[in-house]
């Protein structure tokens, strides 16, 4: 799915192109000293907003860019940030247009090329029609980068306008229910910080979020409804949650949602990371649920806490007789997180599992977890 939100539906005024300005209410880190990730736990009101939602929903945040990206593109193109630029209907300063309107990160194929005849460069714009050199040229390349490499002859602010994607606005599951949290939205934001060509370079909105999103300010947001991503409406029916990292996200939402509605079906949840010490998202509540009773199973994988790597999927297949027997007695399950890998080897666990203890063959097994996720049974949020 593309991190790009789009528009839903809402009962309130403020939506995709009117998005509701929503106060930061709190925000911390969830990973521990040491840790190599950082994921931050942001709580959000939407107090006036007159949006509702549902757990399994997710938040699309209208971020900025950071003042130090929008210096570094006016120094590479040599424009005064302080020139006024024309937007849709609006005109206001190339410095505000490049913090709030344009991408800067992510250089696309369609972009690059869109450059490349602005700019009159006759070599860049053979290069791009070879999609695998721009496969490779664009990973981890934002478009300082692209101008320093390749400097046009003269572009002015207005021409970058035209071609530069619109900043778009991301999406993040959402973390609680509206049952637990009156009026909040609380969301689960991985950030992405790396190095690349001599800079270090930020994801836009998880560092927006991390960053810049100080508390009592406010950011642009609005809703995207997930109906494939549900809780059972029956609260009887058993819960299987495959969350690693900030696949969590969605299932602190469902649990909050089971207690709230006073379900009675039981909670099983899968969680794995890099460390146990550091990197064991929202622990503390996940243990309190298990003394209250309100979780009935936590699994386990914290992938370098060992020399073997250990995944989500691999607790899977471990408890697969359990899984089954949840199943069959009408469970649903969801996975949450990245949709690379994780969520693909899972989706292969769970077949497996399905052919082995439901005495399929492959063909048979896959038809059955299809039919669940027809059913609405096997739940998909992956990004
Ligand atoms: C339905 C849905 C739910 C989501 N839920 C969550 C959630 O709960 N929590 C969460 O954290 N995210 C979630 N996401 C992802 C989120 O929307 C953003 O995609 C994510 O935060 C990154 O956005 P960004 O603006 O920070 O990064 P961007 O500015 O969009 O940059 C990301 C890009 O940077 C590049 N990049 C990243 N790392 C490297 C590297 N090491 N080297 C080179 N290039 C690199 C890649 O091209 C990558 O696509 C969800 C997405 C969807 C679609």
């Amino acid at each position: 799915m593309s991190a790009a939100a789009e528009s839903t539906e809402s009962e309130s005024e403020f939506g995709k192109s009117n998005p509701f300005p929503a106060p930061l209410l709190k925000k911390y880190n969830l990973n521990g000293d040491g840790s190599a990730k950082e994921t931050i736990h942001a709580e959000i009101s939407i107090e006036g907003s007159g949006f509702t939602y549902d757990a399994g929903d997710a938040l699309a945040v209208v971020p900025q860019n950071a003042p130090d990206l929008v210096d570094a593109f006016l120094e590479a193109t040599g424009l005064e940030g302080s020139q006024e630029v024309t937007v849709g209907e609006e005109v206001i300063s190339f410095a505000d247009a490049l913090r709030d309107k344009f991408d800067l990160r992510v250089v696309t194929k369609v972009v690059l090329t869109k450059y490349a005849k602005a700019a009159d460069l006759g070599e860049l714009l053979v290069k791009c029609a070879d999609r695998e050199w721009v496969k490779e040229y664009t990973w981890g390349r934002d478009w300082v980068d692209v101008v320093k490499e390749y400097p046009p002859s003269s572009l002015s602010a207005n021409d970058y306008g035209s071609f530069l994607r619109p900043l778009a606005a991301r999406l993040y599951s959402i973390a609680s229910s509206l049952h637990a949290h009156p009026n909040e939205v609380h969301l689960t934001v991985g950030t992405v910080r790396y190095e690349a060509y001599g800079r270090a370079k930020k994801g836009v909105c998880s560092t927006f979020i991390s960053d810049m999103w100080d508390v009592g300010a406010t950011a642009g947001v609005y809703f995207h409804h997930n109906p494939n991503f549900k809780l059972p409406e029956d609260g009887s029916l058993p819960i299987i949650m495959i969350g690693p990292g900030t696949g969590i996200a969605p299932f602190r939402a469902f649990i909050e949602e089971r207690i709230a509605k006073g379900a009675t079906g039981k909670n099983w949840l899968f969680f794995g990371d890099q460390h146990e010490a550091t990197d064991y998202l929202y622990q503390s509540e996940w243990e309190a649920y298990l003394d209250a009773g309100h979780l009935h199973k936590v699994d386990l994988a914290f992938s370098r806490d060992q020399a073997t790597k250990i995944y989500v999927q691999d607790r899977m297949r471990e408890n697969a007789e359990e899984i089954w027997k949840w199943i069959s007695a009408g469970g649903y399950f969801y996975v949450c997180g990245d949709a690379s890998r994780m969520a693909k080897d899972v989706n292969q666990a769970l077949i497996d599992i399905v052919a082995h203890q439901g005495g399929m063959d492959e063909t048979a097994a896959a038809a059955y977890v299809k039919q669940m996720q027809k059913e609405k049974r096997y739940g998909r949020d992956v990004y």
